[in-house]
């Protein structure tokens, strides 16, 4: 058996694991790099449009497998391998933002969560194709070559978000795909940490995004939550939150604060459309806040109202509420403040929407400058969605495989603290197991 990794080595993000046995491979992961590990090619540098993916093939800056994307490269390029299938851990977009680039025929397997996501990314054109040849999996196995390959539903910031564990000849291999200890689902990583544990797997391919981050320090959503209320009494004008889209816990938590502080839950379009998706897929916290009398939808100033209409607050009324209002703007419309325009006191709570700092510093800036020109002091109210270094390293230790793959980490050496077998593979070579 041969596992390559083709991304996701020494970075955060980008994960592109490759197992084989047999002639026939398996794919887990096929997302974008963060901009700040672009290498060769940018949004302004791209491949040769004549050769397809020649060019990033030949910069090992996309793997080289034969069928797997929507145009096909040289053979002479390519592993002599056929790709059964491709599972994807969750709709994060460093691990499924590349999906238009695969090949349509080829089976693209995820859970019902993950695909709820990506149909609001395909809605907002963030993913700039309707992929074909999706499979869900929400729990049941599947058999391709060697390979029996059953999800695990762990905790993370988006629904959905799996583990894999995968039968090989060699042994069990589990991939944690990204997994967190602090959500609301944190008993299902916990869970996974003992049920793997008993397994005795043969290899670990274990995330650890937060490693080299100084710190152990997450906040539960109660905390956060907490936090919010804090920043209410004191600032009593509109409160303006910042939440990813997609990250249904950190949406229940503003809602659970609104609630407290007997203010209005208005939230901006995008995020009724991620809740109807989730609402679909019975995710109770969604159906909760859509339930709710005290939830409404701002679809924006000038904007004809899609989703949810009953449920529709315009612009007049919501300038008329502002004291008594919780608003979830997301930064692609941070243009409705110009018609919103806050009253005094009023704050915005940065809390895990885009743009993150630290991999996005052009869009920070101008964040930073709406802010300032509306008055609006910043306060971040976030956990990461990621389990803490020493949360990543207990895990290892638990799991205690035969061999530890690092991936998604700048610092994979340092599992070395708690594993006397750790292997640090490099991109794209093969290792024989
Ligand atoms: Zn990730
Ligand atoms: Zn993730």
């Amino acid at each position: 058996m041969k596992i390559g990794f083709f991304g996701g080595v020494r970075e955060i993000g980008g994960n592109i694991i490759f197992l084989e046995s047999n002639g026939v491979a398996i794919v887990f992961d096929f997302g974008r790099k963060f901009a700040i590990s672009e290498v060769y090619f940018n949004h302004t540098i791209k491949g040769r449009e004549e050769i397809g993916y020649q060019d990033y093939v030949d910069l090992g800056e996309l793997p080289p497998f034969r069928g797997f994307y929507k145009e096909e490269i040289p053979s002479s390029k390519t592993l002599p391998f056929e790709i059964g299938g491709i599972f994807f851990s969750h709709a994060h977009l460093d691990h499924i933002g590349r999906i238009c680039d695969l090949n349509p025929n080829l089976n693209k397997y995820m859970t019902s969560g993950t695909h709820a996501v990506l149909n609001y990314f395909v809605d907002k054109n963030i993913v700039p194709c309707k992929p074909q040849g999706i499979q869900l999996m929400d729990g049941s196995s599947v058999k391709i070559g060697d390979f029996t390959i059953t999800p695990y539903f762990i905790d993370h910031d988006v629904p959905g978000a799996v583990a894999y564990l995968i039968e090989t000849p060699k042994g069990l291999v589990v991939y944690t795909g990204d997994i967190y200890f602090k959500g609301p689902k944190s008993n299902l990583s916990y869970e996974f940490v003992k049920y793997v544990k008993s397994l005795k797997p043969f290899i670990l391919i274990s995330e650890g995004t937060r490693i080299g981050w100084n710190g152990i320090v997450s906040n539960t959503e109660e905390e956060l939550k907490n936090q919010i209320k804090e920043v209410a009494n004191v600032f009593d004008g509109l409160l303006i939150g910042n939440v990813y889209e997609i990250h249904l816990s950190r949406i229940k938590t503003f809602f659970d604060a609104s609630k407290e502080l007997g203010k209005k839950f208005v939230i901006h379009e995008d995020y009724a459309r991620t809740l109807t998706e989730f609402a679909k897929i019975n995710e109770q916290f969604a159906l909760e806040i859509l339930n709710s009398e005290n939830t409404f939808v701002f679809p924006g100033a000038y904007k004809t109202p899609l989703f949810l209409k009953e449920k529709t607050i315009d612009i007049e009324t919501l300038r008329k509420e502002e004291q008594n209002t919780m608003l979830l703007l997301n930064f692609a419309h941070i243009q409705e403040l110009i018609d919103i325009k806050p009253i005094s006191n009023s704050a915005y709570m940065m809390s895990g929407g885009e743009p993150l700092s630290s991999v996005d510093p052009d869009n920070t800036r101008i964040l930073e400058n709406w802010l300032k020109l509306f008055n609006l002091p910043l306060f971040r109210i976030h956990s990461p969605g990621h389990a803490s270094e020493t949360e990543i390293l207990w895990m290892a230790r638990e799991i205690n495989p035969d061999i530890l793959l690092p991936i998604h980490t700048q610092f994979p050496e340092r599992f070395k603290v708690v594993h006397n077998n750790v292997l640090i593979l490099e991109k794209g070579i093969l290792n024989e197991f």
